[in-house]
C-alpha cells in the first residue's frame, strides 16, 4: 500500500539521521593510526570497505554486484526498463591521511538515497544505481578516475597499465590480490548511463565563507600545467658586482609576482598557482644560473583559460627580454572544462529554492568523477560546505545537519527524475 505524505517524510528523516553514523561506520576501514583515512586502491581496508557497503545494500533490497575494476553497484531495477538509467555515487578511495567525507560522502549518500526510494516508493520508473567507485584519487598508482573510466571506456581491465605502488607492487598484482581483474567471475563495468549525479564536500572555502548551504556546480575547470625555465648565467656570489649578474631566481621571483597580479587582475573562477620553484645549481654562494618553476592554470572557459596562458606567456617573455635571460616554456598537461547539464543544475537550483536552502552556482576548481560521466551523459554535482575550506586532511569536516541537506536535494532529485 502507498505510503502517506507523512510516512514519507518521518521516513526521510531516518534515513537523515542515517549519514552521519555511516560515514563514521565507514571511516573505521582504512582509519589510519596517524590521524585521518587512508583506503588506498585494492589494500584489504578498501576490499574491506567494498564488502561491507555491498552487504548494506543487499540488506536494503539493492541488486549488488561488483564489476572486473572492482566498482561496486547497488541497483534498484525501473519498470520501465527501456529508459536510461540514472547512476549517483562517488569514489571509495582515499589519498593517504584523508579525511572522512571526500568520496566517502556521495558513496554512503548514494546508497541511502536508493534504500529510501525504495522503501518509501517501492520500485522506480528509471532504474537507479548507487556506484561506490574503485578509485579516483589516483593515491596508490597515478591512475585517477580509474574506476569511473572503467564505467565509461577511459580504462579497461584487459589492458591494464603498467605502473607500481610505492612497495613495488604492480597493478596486476594488486587488482589480482583483491579479487578483480580480467580473470575474475565479473563482468567488465563499461556500460552507458542516462544522467550522473554526484555529491560531494566542496574541498574549499566558498560555501562557508558565502554562508550558504548547497553549491550547484556548473561545471569542472579545465587546467594547463606548464614548466617553466629561465636561464641567466651561474656565477660567483661574492665577485659578481650586482649590476652585471644574470640571476634568473631574482627575474623568476618577479615572474611569480606577476602571475599572482595577472591572475587576480583576471578576476573569479580563473586561478593561477607557482607551486614548485627550482634554482640550479641551488647553492647559497652561487647566483643561480637556471631557475624552474611550475604553473597550474585553471578556469571553466577554455578560451579565457587559453586566452591568459597566452597573455601570461607574453608577459613572461617580456620580463625575461628586459632581463636578457631565455624562457621555456612547456605545456605538460592540458584538461578540458567539462561543463555539467544545464538542465540539471536548474533542476538542482529550484529543489534549493523550493526548500528555502542559500544556494549558489559555482565551478569546482577539483576534478572528480562527474567530469568522466560528463564526457557520457548528462551529469551534475551537488556541493556541501567543508569547514574552514579544509580537505584530503584529516581534519576534513562538514557537520551533520550540512550533510543532510546534501542529502534532501539529491533524494529529491532522484525521486522526481525516476519515479
Ligand atoms: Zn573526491
Amino acid at each position: 500500500m502507498a505510503k502517506t505524505t507523512a510516512q514519507t517524510s518521518a521516513l526521510l528523516e531516518q534515513y537523515c539521521d542515517q549519514l552521519h553514523p555511516m560515514l563514521e561506520w565507514l571511516a573505521h576501514y582504512g582509519a589510519d593510526p596517524q590521524g585521518g583515512v587512508s583506503r588506498l586502491l585494492y589494500t584489504p581496508e578498501w576490499v574491506q570497505a567494498q564488502k561491507a557497503l555491498a552487504q548494506y545494500m543487499t540488506k536494503h533490497g539493492l541488486d549488488a554486484f561488483y564489476d572486473q575494476a572492482g566498482n561496486l553497484t547497488g541497483r534498484l531495477i525501473g519498470t520501465a526498463p527501456e529508459l536510461p538509467t540514472i547512476a549517483t555515487g562517488s569514489h571509495i578511495d582515499t589519498v593517504i591521511m584523508g579525511g572522512k567525507y571526500d568520496g566517502a560522502y556521495g558513496v554512503v549518500a548514494g546508497v541511502l538515497a536508493l534504500a529510501y526510494l525504495k522503501e518509501a516508493y517501492g520500485p522506480p520508473k528509471r532504474t537507479l544505481e548507487a556506484l561506490s567507485l574503485a578509485e579516483e584519487e589516483g593515491s596508490r598508482f597515478p591512475l585517477t578516475y580509474w574506476g569511473s573510466g572503467n564505467i565509461t571506456g577511459k580504462y579497461d581491465v584487459s589492458e591494464l597499465p603498467h605502473v607500481q605502488d610505492r612497495d613495488g607492487i604492480t597493478l596486476a598484482e594488486a587488482i589480482e590480490q583483491a579479487g578483480f581483474g580480467a580473470n575474475s567471475p565479473y563482468t567488465s563495468g563499461r556500460r552507458s548511463l542516462g544522467a550522473y549525479i554526484e555529491l560531494h564536500i566542496e574541498q574549499g572555502c566558498v560555501l562557508e565563507r558565502s554562508q550558504q548551504q548547497i553549491g550547484v556546480v556548473t561545471g569542472i575547470v579545465g587546467q594547463r600545467r606548464i614548466e617553466v625555465r629561465v636561464t641567466g648565467e651561474s656565477n660567483h656570489a661574492g665577485t659578481t658586482p650586482m649590476g652585471w649578474r644574470s640571476d634568473s631566481l631574482a627575474c623568476a621571483a618577479e615572474m611569480i609576482t606577476a602571475v599572482r597580479r595577472s591572475a587576480l587582475a583576471a578576476g573569479d573562477p580563473l586561478v593561477a598557482t607557482v607551486g614548485n620553484i627550482q634554482p640550479y645549481p641551488g647553492v647559497s654562494n652561487v647566483i643561480a644560473g637556471e631557475t624552474m618553476f611550475t604553473l597550474d592554470i585553471r578556469h571553466l572557459d577554455h578560451i579565457l583559460l587559453d586566452q591568459y596562458t597566452e597573455q601570461l606567456r607574453s608577459e613572461l617573455a617580456a620580463i625575461a627580454d628586459r632581463e636578457g635571460m631565455t624562457l621555456f616554456w612547456q605545456e605538460n598537461l592540458r584538461a578540458e572544462p567539462v561543463l555539467m547539464n544545464p538542465d540539471m543544475i536548474q533542476e538542482l537550483q529550484q529543489i534549493c529554492e523550493e526548500n528555502s536552502m542559500p544556494s549558489r552556482q559555482m565551478p569546482s576548481g577539483a576534478g572528480h568523477d562527474a567530469q568522466i560521466f560528463g564526457m557520457m551523459c548528462p551529469s551534475a554535482m551537488i556541493f556541501v560546505p567543508s569547514r574552514d575550506g579544509i580537505s584530503h586532511n584529516p581534519l576534513e569536516y562538514t557537520a551533520p545537519e550540512e550533510l543532510v541537506q546534501g542529502f534532501r536535494v539529491l533524494t529529491q532529485w532522484l525521486y522526481q527524475t525516476a519515479y
